[in-house]
């Protein structure tokens, strides 16, 4: 057998990220393949939460995947991706995101379903290798999939997200909406958070032509502490994006209860981008009522505009 390959999720690693690349690595390892979960970088409170319950391991921190073979899950895009991946070889894509960048030079497994999380296109993957899901495996995959969807309340959530949760709650012998207030009170720990920590914890970079867009998410079911320092939140990013040289900086503060989200703007383009989300920015900020998804109401739109 070769040397071993990694099952990796993308950068300021979430839940689903996490829970999938270990999942993908038990299914692999199940079929009598040497993979490896790994993450591409620190875990947050929730996803500490869950490997805790759950009895699991953490997976290995892969600080360069430079000449290592990597089956990524739950992104596709290289400005997402751990480094070095580029001159990685990828072999497999799982993810529930737009289809992004990412190319190789041989023919790859590519699975991709607009469903609410990689756990749950995972869950399908598992019934279709006819591998049976043990009780953590399952834990693990309604983690993923609770975590993603707000406890199935999100707009990115399916009816086969609905059916899978209910399924894995089963063999997992939680009650799932018990559970998923758990996560989302873990998710919403800010504790002694720094504002800059804020802007960066649950961070995605995306390419558009030759700018560059950054949105940061704080998902909290008490959105008033973030509210309450938004001066010191609006300076972080400033900072952020001096350093960085972002086209547009985002940061959505959704209220996991309120399904709402608040969003801070940084850089330049603040009223393309208004007009793209519908609202008008005053003062840095814009109440952006529903809004609770960053991949599906707030990335394409702002996309769009900027293309523009
Ligand atoms: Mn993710
Ligand atoms: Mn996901």
């Amino acid at each position: 057998m070769s040397q071993s390959a990694y099952a990796i999720g993308h950068q300021q690693p979430d839940t689903d990220t996490i829970i999938s690349a270990i999942a993908l690595a038990r299914l692999k390892q199940a079929q009598g393949s040497d993979v490896v979960a790994a993450r591409a970088g620190e875990l947050n409170p929730e996803t500490e939460f869950v490997l805790e319950r759950w009895d699991v391991d953490a997976p290995t921190l892969l600080e360069d995947a430079t000449d290592e073979e990597l089956l990524l899950v739950d992104h596709n895009e290289y400005s997402q991706t751990v480094t070095g991946a580029r001159e990685a070889t990828i072999t497999e894509v799982i993810d529930h995101h737009r289809i992004g960048d990412v190319t190789t030079g041989d023919p790859i497994f590519f699975r991709a379903e607009p469903v609410g999380s990689t756990g749950t296109i995972l869950t399908g993957l598992y019934d279709e290798a006819g591998v049976d899901i043990d009780e953590s495996t399952a834990g693990l995959l309604l983690s993923g999939l609770l975590s993603d969807t707000v406890v199935l309340r999100s707009p990115t959530t399916t009816d086969t997200d609905r059916e899978v949760a209910e399924r894995l709650a089963e063999i997992a012998g939680v009650d799932y909406e018990a559970y998923g207030k758990e996560l989302l009170a873990q998710k919403s720990k800010l504790g002694e958070k720094s504002p800059r920590e804020m802007v960066l914890g649950d961070f995605k970079e995306y390419d558009i032509g030759d700018d560059v867009l950054g949105i940061g998410q704080i998902e909290t079911v008490e959105p008033e502490a973030v509210l309450e320092q938004r001066d010191a939140v609006i300076e972080a990013m400033d900072e952020v994006v001096a350093e960085r040289g972002y086209a547009v900086l985002l940061v959505l503060v959704t209220d996991l209860l309120e399904e709402e989200s608040t969003a801070f703007i940084a850089g330049d383009h603040t009223e393309a981008v208004g007009d793209a989300l519908d609202v008008t920015f005053t003062d840095r900020e814009a109440f952006l009522p529903g809004v609770m998804s960053r991949k599906k109401q707030v990335v394409p739109p702002v996309e769009d505009a900027l293309k523009a």
